[in-house]
């Protein structure tokens, strides 16, 4: 069982959660719960690092020190969990991470899982214990605290069950995956089940419910996943929320199955690039090596001959360093302007039943029209396709696109 921060917010929270828990141990099983800090504490703790003038050095997400203090708000959370089922009667303990192990690599405020030793807590758990995990966190072979990126105690929760091989249950504060975002679309319909590969690609568009990393690591291992609602008490109809499985497991096929939408975004033009072999690389290159990941990418040839123009986008944090970066790179390139806007947003359609449905993107393209929404770059894959467009159309451009693959009357 996984609890988010919304669901571990405040003691009385944090009482419903032992309440769910105790219910499954009442029905005969061994439990292990990974919990997030509390609403809002993983920000706040950030914001104390940047406050500190890490950030002014540019080591605020990479550096050891910041993963001491951002990996706090889950110990607070696991342990006063832990006290508060004791206190109901229900044996328990808290983890660490390094308690485990969970071990991580070193790149510290993005770490990747390469391996648990679950051991030591399936013996806790065998002797009638209920492990009560800290999510986000991991240890790196020599014994420092890493954190696994914004949203990771989901990759924890599903990294645990793969450990102990067992399904995971994701708790938070919606009772599913959703079409789209319900505070846009309020038509948006809650979806029985998705196939891992499209919750891949709406965690990584921008739908907020799941880690990225986690949707991978459940699709690598095969985990089950369920995203369920924890406002909900021990008992009462909990629903069934939506479980996140293997397509063949999904009989009700449909063409799209969500619009995902992201405005952390901004997109970088390079005008007059020379256009020969070696450009792109030189590029890319730079900024791969200063860690920063480009997301679409577009490039066609200019009018004049011998030069093409190229487009491409990054996280809206990484906008001005891409710049200097690409700007470090001009006199060995020889391109003749570059230009930032950051005021685009990128509206996604998913679904598997692209591979093998024609017409998609010109429903797409269609409803975008019909509404006056401007498409600036647009980039596909098998089961996706992307537009990048004025951040002032999002709403507007995903109430389109829901209403076009009558997603309201799935
Ligand atoms: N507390 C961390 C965060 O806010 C990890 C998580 O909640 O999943 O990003
Ligand atoms: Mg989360």
């Amino acid at each position: 069982m996984k609890f988010g921060g919304t669901s571990v917010a405040d003691l009385e929270r944090i009482r419903r959660v032992a309440r769910l828990v105790n219910a499954e141990v009442q029905a005969g099983h061994q439990v292990a719960v990974v919990v997030s800090a509390m609403a809002g504490k993983t920000n706040e703790l950030v914001a104390w690092t940047d406050g500190s003038g890490a950030a002014a050095q540019g080591l605020a997400a990479s550096d050891d020190e910041y993963d001491v203090v951002v990996a706090s708000g889950e110990q607070v959370s696991a342990g006063l969990l832990a006290m508060t089922l004791r206190n109901m009667g229900t044996p328990a303990r808290s983890w660490m991470g390094w308690q485990i192990p969970i071990i991580a690599d070193d790149s510290h405020g993005r770490a990747r899982i390469d391996e648990i030793q679950p051991e030591k807590l399936g013996a806790a758990m065998d002797a009638g214990e209920v492990a009560v995990i800290a999510g986000f966190q991991g240890v790196t072979r020599d014994g420092r605290i890493a954190t696994l990126g914004r949203g990771g105690s989901d990759t924890s929760a599903v990294a645990i069950a793969a450990a102990l091989g067992c399904g995971c249950d994701i708790y938070t504060d919606v009772d599913g995956v959703y079409t789209t975002d319900p505070r846009i679309e309020s038509k948006a319909r809650k979806l029985a089940k998705i196939s891992y590969e499209e919750m891949l690609e709406m965690a990584s568009l921008g739908a907020k419910v799941l880690q990225t990393r986690s949707v991978e690591l459940a699709m690598a291992y095969g985990v089950p996943v369920r995203v369920l609602s924890s406002f909900v008490e021990p008992g009462e109809a909990p629903g069934q929320g939506t479980i996140v499985c293997d397509e063949e497991e999904i009989v009700e096929k449909r063409i799209v199955s969500g619009v995902a939408y992201s405005r952390d975004e901004a997109k970088i033009s390079l005008f007059g690039l020379p256009d020969h072999p070696g450009v792109s690389s030189t590029i890319f290159g730079a900024l791969a090596d200063a860690n920063v990941n480009v997301d679409m990418i577009v490039q066609s040839k200019a009018r004049t001959a011998d030069t093409a123009n190229m487009e491409f986008t990054v996280g809206k944090r990484d906008a001005q360093r891409a710049v200097d970066i690409v700007r470090s790179v001009q006199p060995s390139v020889g391109f003749e302007d570059v230009q930032v806007n950051d005021d685009v947003a990128k509206v996604s359609v998913i679904g598997v039943g692209m591979r093998s449905h024609t017409g998609v993107a010109k429903s797409m393209f269609q409803a975008l029209a019909d509404k006056g929404v401007n498409i600036q770059v647009i980039s596909t894959s098998e089961i996706k396709i992307s537009v990048l467009i004025d951040a002032a159309y999002t709403e507007l451009a995903v109430r389109a696109l829901h209403a076009a693959y009558g997603l309201d009357q799935l």
